[in-house]
């Protein structure tokens, strides 16, 4: 799902400490650089919110 990338999102993803990357998922392999449900993982590697204005949140991410 891609969602637009706006200060409020920002300031809430801080104080709410949102996470959603490949790297808190628990289906994500760090030894093997890759999602274990085999999903392309790029699109959600990236947890910096501040250099963007969307982002592409995975609908199979589940917190680690
Ligand atoms: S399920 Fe989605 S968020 Fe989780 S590791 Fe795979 S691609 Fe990344």
């Amino acid at each position: 799902m891609i969602h637009r990338v706006d200060d409020q999102l920002r300031d809430e993803a801080r104080r709410f400490r949102l996470v959603f990357a490949c790297g808190d998922c628990a289906q994500f392999d760090p030894e093997g650089d890759r999602c274990s449900l085999g999903f392309p993982h790029a699109p959600h590697s990236d947890a910096d919110l501040d250099r963007r204005d969307e982002v592409v949140f995975c609908k199979a991410f589940e917190l680690r």
